[in-house]
């Protein structure tokens, strides 16, 4: 049922015969309220005559409710990471993270990602397949749904899309489920507070501009030349890193928007003050933050001495760039995006 949009679920209703008023009840009870079970809810007659026969396991509609398999908390107590099982067997990964007072959902967009950036968890698993819009909205509900039984004055108020997977290479779907979950009648998380991280699919930057997308971009970048991206980033052999800057100049023109540049400072790799300085360089005439990660070590690769990076970001500030590292709270939890789900299977493979 959470594919479908909310205009789509208007007209299906309506094909049923059912009026505009119950698809309205039944797209807050779905998307608002979270509900998993709508037996339980007292429906008027005619909505409740539709959900009995279109909704439920080989019926037209079934709910996207993931099963919890692994779930762990930080030791401060505000991030909280699921491993969630989808239909299908699938695994993926959704945060809730809580800090000054803010609720951050963090999703994934697909099982896997076919990208292959050496330093990720994801990326090394290779691409198992694309989430359906369902799935995504889904993992949106769950965590809402778990801050409501924390604290039920709290809300979800932002969302990233830096889970599994590169949400640009599943773009019609996650459109379609950043519009559901920016619905006002719904989650209405507002889409200026939701931002899109990318590997840097070129061509979906431009049309992101094209379509006026409301949402915020942030392009994870790693490297100043070509050949220390793409020893990272494989996905630069395809959009190199000249059409990515070219393509963000574009975007920022179209659209009059900052870009937040990501950077996983990985010893050896990219934290050399030279590197810094053509970064600082590239991104010139950009209205660009940078944000600096902190890298959760995978696959033999190091994190960044403190001080090291500390150095690169006086760099980026002193060549005029807003720049921070990003928030490290909760992530004795979190280690990086698709540890997780690696680790589990290293524990049920022994
Ligand atoms: N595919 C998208 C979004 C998911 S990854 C992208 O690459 O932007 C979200 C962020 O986590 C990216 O900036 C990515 O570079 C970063 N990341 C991946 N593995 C990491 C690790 N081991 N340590 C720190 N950051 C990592
Ligand atoms: Fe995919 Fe992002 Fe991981 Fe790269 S960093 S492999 S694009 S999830």
């Amino acid at each position: 049922m959470h594919d479908l949009g909310f205009s789509e679920l208007v007209a299906t209703l309506a094909a049923d015969g059912v009026i505009l008023h119950h698809a309205k009840v039944l797209w807050r009870v779905l998307h608002r309220d979270g509900e998993l079970d709508l037996a339980a809810r007292n429906f008027l007659p005619p909505l409740k005559r539709w959900v009995v026969n279109s909704v439920g396991e080989g019926k037209k509609f079934f709910l996207d409710a993931p099963e919890v398999v692994d779930e762990i908390r930080s030791t401060d107590g505000l991030t909280r990471k699921f491993l969630l099982r989808l239909r299908d067997g699938q695994t993926i990964e959704t945060v809730l993270m809580g800090y000054d007072g803010r609720h951050t959902v963090c999703v994934s967009t697909q099982a896997g990602c076919a990208m292959g950036c050496v330093f990720c968890a994801t990326g090394q698993m290779g691409f198992v397949r694309h989430l359906r819009p369902g799935e995504i909205v889904a993992q949106v509900l769950h965590v809402r749904r778990v801050l409501k039984s924390i604290d039920p004055t709290k809300r979800i108020r932002n969302m990233v899309l830096m889970g599994m997977g590169e949400p640009l290479h599943n773009y019609d779907s996650v459109m379609q489920a950043l519009g559901s979950i920016s619905n006002v009648g719904g989650a209405s998380i507002g889409p200026t507070k939701i931002s899109i991280s990318t590997v840097g699919v070129v061509p979906a930057i431009l049309r992101l501009a094209e379509e006026q997308r409301p949402y915020r971009l942030a392009v994870s970048l790693h490297g100043s030349t070509e050949e220390e991206r793409s020893a990272l980033v494989p996905a630069s052999k395809k959009w190199s890193l000249a059409m990515l800057i070219d393509a963000c100049r574009k975007y920022g023109e179209v659209t009059g928007k900052r870009i937040f540049f990501e950077w996983t400072l990985i010893a050896g790799k990219n934290d050399s003050p030279e590197t810094a300085h053509r970064l600082a360089k590239l991104l010139e005439g950009i209205d660009a933050h940078i944000n600096l990660i902190p890298l959760n070590p995978t696959n033999g690769f190091s994190g960044t001495e403190s001080h090291t990076g500390h150095e690169f970001q006086k760099i980026l500030i002193a060549a005029g760039f807003p720049c921070t590292f990003r928030q490290r709270r909760g992530i004795d939890v979190a280690a990086g995006c698709g540890m997780l789900k690696a680790e589990k299977r290293v524990k049920s493979a022994r």
